[in-house]
């Protein structure tokens, strides 16, 4: 059975960033997030067996699958080449998201995170033929994988396999043009295969959320009660062959401004586009650090350095200049000794980040800002 386009919500709920208190997840509050957005029409859940070391799919069956019934949501969870040591792992890892999530079955399964480095683990133990067994059992309704690497590759993989019904691909403005993600050039490769496209970062990991006030008053000047984060998802759903976008929301708030932006949808008028390609060239002018703060160097790294925080201080630095506040936010977050000097150059981070970011020399720099006053 085909994907029916016409079904498909605009908007998705990414349950990569769901709230917490102390390290667990705030059921509660995630109940009333689904339960918004469910009212106003969406239903189209996004987990990964990785996120939150699986918490995220246990949330599917709290919030969901035991509040819900099983037809009025979709749910789309993923299959981590890096966690594939032998065949045998792609079913027990399969098995483990099933019991996880109660969902009985995946409307969406994607290989994740597909990229030169590790499509030869999903080849090797055969994940597409496989995804195709699972399709024929019906525990997979449709089949597809999320991708960070070169259009060059995608072409390649969508060439080799005309099985995989959809894409999901980081789209978002400041990342259109951008030399490592390229957004715009990944973009067209679907395009041309006629494979719908989900959209992930449509908000860049929240980095296009909140600017310096003077780029902030010139979107402001044309939309006066619209957040910042609604042009980024207002950019993506502009966009031709976009299926669903995904935003990994974290709070009662972004649920709120999310749905107001996506149920009274408006596509940017000219006026706004060239707004927005001026704000782009600005903010691409400061060199902050592009990590999405999507956590997966977070859990393998042998110094628990809480690598995406330490970024998120670096960046404020980066952007408003010197400020007690990043070094306050820095000294909380690092009271357990797991400074950024702490790093003892291993590598784990940088061979699983899918923003292709030179983590180390990153940590440096920031451990002369930091950890050297
Ligand atoms: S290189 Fe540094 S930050 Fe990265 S995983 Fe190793 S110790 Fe952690
Ligand atoms: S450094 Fe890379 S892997 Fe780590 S959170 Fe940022 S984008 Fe993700």
């Amino acid at each position: 059975m085909s994907i029916d386009l016409a079904k498909m919500p605009k908007l998705g709920f990414g349950l990569m960033r769901l709230p917490s208190i102390e390290e667990e997840v705030d059921i509660e509050q995630v109940n009333r997030m689904v339960d918004a957005y469910l009212e106003k029409g969406f239903n189209y859940f996004d987990t990964a067996y990785v996120y939150g070391g699986g918490k995220s799919e246990c949330s599917v069956k709290e919030a969901l699958v035991k509040r819900h019934p099983r037809e009025s949501f979709m749910v789309a969870t993923k299959l981590p080449a890096w966690e594939l040591k032998t065949e045998a792992d792609v079913e027990r890892i399969f098995n483990t998201q099933l019991e996880r999530t109660g969902a009985g079955y995946f409307d969406f399964y994607l290989l994740h995170s597909i990229e030169e480095g590790n499509i030869g683990r999903y080849d090797e133990f055969n994940c597409w033929q496989w995804a195709m067994k699972k399709k024929e059992e019906g525990l997979i309704k449709h089949f597809g994988f999320s991708f960070h690497d070169s259009p060059e590759l995608l072409d390649k993989v969508l060439t080799e396999h005309p099985e995989v019904e959809f894409v999901q691909l980081q789209i978002n403005y400041a990342d259109w043009t951008n030399k490592i993600v390229q957004s715009g050039k990944n973009y067209e490769v679907a395009r041309k295969h006629n494979v719908p496209i989900i959209v992930m970062e449509p908000v860049k990991g929240g980095m296009l959320a909140a600017f310096q006030p003077e780029l902030e008053s010139m979107l402001k000047n044309l939309r006066p009660d619209s957040s910042i984060a609604s042009w980024a998802l207002r950019f993506v759903a502009s966009q031709e062959g976009i299926m669903t976008i995904l935003s990994g929301m974290s709070s009662m708030e972004q649920m709120e401004d999310n749905l107001k932006t996506m149920s009274e949808f408006e596509p940017l008028s000219k006026e706004e586009s060239d707004c927005l390609e001026v704000v782009t060239e600005k903010l691409l002018s400061a060199p902050t650090i592009q990590c999405t703060a999507c956590r997966y160097c977070v859990d393998g790294c042998p110094q628990g350095i809480k690598i995406p925080d330490i970024f998120r201080a670096f960046n404020t630095i980066k952007t408003y200049g010197e400020d007690m506040r990043p070094h306050f936010f820095y000294g909380g977050l690092t009271s357990d000794g797991h400074t950024a000097s702490t790093c003892i150059q291993c590598g784990q981070c940088e061979s699983v980040c899918p923003q292709h970011l030179e983590i180390i020399n990153y940590l440096s720099e920031a451990s002369e800002v930091f950890d050297k006053r």
